[in-house]
């Protein structure tokens, strides 16, 4: 099979949930507005009550659905971007002198997360640093910044630039669902308790589909939207629910929580007026975000500082460096294990004879991305 033809295979599997979704969407068109509104529904005014609450709930779904669809991921700022020589050059510098040039740039990109093994995080596909909570997806080929999740209901990477469109998609699918199952389910059970007395025909046939599958959607959306508004509630993304970020001073859950309000408007924005609309309104630039406030470190800071200010903003905690220590002196950087295409690179590592690489080497192998190598120089 040709190189193109393959493309063409792989875009038809990545595209058919999506067209799947928007083939059910124009059935349950057809299904409620024809068959239940125009065929089925006695009473005009019951009729046009139904109708025009249906349309601005399908008209916001289909906006938020395809708004999540067709908005791309930001990239990643230039000034992250290293050559994997230049960042072997770096290695050589460090292992040669005193410097401490990872510690150094990483406070300079303001970057916090690490790996399992304490390095910062870099990505070898892309070449580029990671900034906190982005990660190299594999389907879309690049690192996403704040990435939530890899979506294949909309084939698109769920991020800082659409997590609000998502929410909002699942919004409104939950209303029109819910919308739906109740207006129709007189009718239902109508036809239900008549099965079979009568002559059973189409009309009927869409309507009692349209109620068991409006039924199906709004429990599936229902539980996945539960769990995206715990998500929200705690400023965790899919992927940190899965694998807690870690940081210098270890692995930390609520790292990004800085509070349930402030934790929402990040994605919201603070235009009340705008949340229910699927246009861009979230705060930040998907690069830099604010930390809870860390006693330890903002004790650290004051003392060096000689500043008997309690504690600091958390700006200030954003663009300070958490901890002037030497911790990343020597470390084996693995680049995010769940990242499964990504290789892995050493960026700083102590001189050592071959044995001693080789044996890392079996390390690494056989524990799959997990392994925590760490010497002391
Ligand atoms: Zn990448
Ligand atoms: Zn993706």
């Amino acid at each position: 099979m040709g190189k193109n033809q393959r493309l063409g295979s792989c875009c038809v599997v990545r595209w058919s949930p999506v067209v799947f979704i928007l083939a059910m969407i124009a059935w349950s068109y057809y299904a409620y507005v024809i068959q239940l509104c125009i065929y089925t529904v006695p009473r005009p005014a019951e009729r046009v009550v139904y109708l025009v609450i249906y349309h601005p709930l399908l008209i916001m779904l289909l906006w938020s659905f395809l708004t999540t669809i067709f908005t791309s991921s930001a990239p990643v700022p230039p000034e992250y971007y290293r050559s994997a020589g230049e960042v072997e050059r770096m290695r050589v510098v460090e292992m040669t002198s005193s410097g401490n040039n990872f510690q150094s740039l990483a406070t300079k990109l303001s970057l916090f997360s690490r790996t399992s093994t304490g390095a910062v995080r870099y990505c070898e596909i892309c070449e580029c640093f990671k900034p906190d909570r982005t990660h190299h997806c594999s389907v879309c080929s690049t690192c996403v910044l704040k990435m939530d999740h890899h979506c294949p209901w909309v084939n698109n990477c769920i991020s800082f630039t659409n997590h609000k469109f998502f929410m909002l998609t699942l919004v409104y699918t939950l209303l029109l669902t819910l919308y739906v199952t109740g207006t129709s389910l007189q009718y239902f059970i109508l036809f239900w308790i008549n099965w079979g007395d009568i002559n059973q025909d189409m009309q009927e046939l869409h309507i009692v589909f349209l109620c068991i599958c409006s039924v199906v959607f709004l429990v599936a959306v229902c539980s996945l939207f539960c769990f995206h508004i715990q998500l929200l509630y705690y400023n965790r993304t899919t992927l940190e629910s899965l694998r807690t970020p870690i940081f210098e001073s270890g692995m930390d859950p609520n790292k990004f929580n800085v509070g349930h309000y402030a934790n929402f408007t990040q994605v919201f924005g603070s235009t009340k007026l705008l949340w229910g609309l699927p246009v861009f309104t979230g705060l930040g630039d998907g690069v830099h975000f604010p930390l809870r406030n860390d006693e330890r470190i903002n004790q650290s800071l004051n003392k060096s500082n000689n500043n008997q200010q309690p504690i600091m903003s958390m700006k200030t905690v954003l663009v300070q460096p958490l901890v002037q220590s030497r911790s990343l002196d020597v470390q084996q950087s693995i680049n995010d294990d769940d990242d499964d295409d990504e290789r892995r690179r050493i960026l700083m590592k102590p001189h050592r004879n071959d044995n001693e690489h080789e044996a890392e080497n079996e390390i690494s192998q056989s524990d799959n991305g997990a392994s925590n190598v760490s010497l002391s120089r």
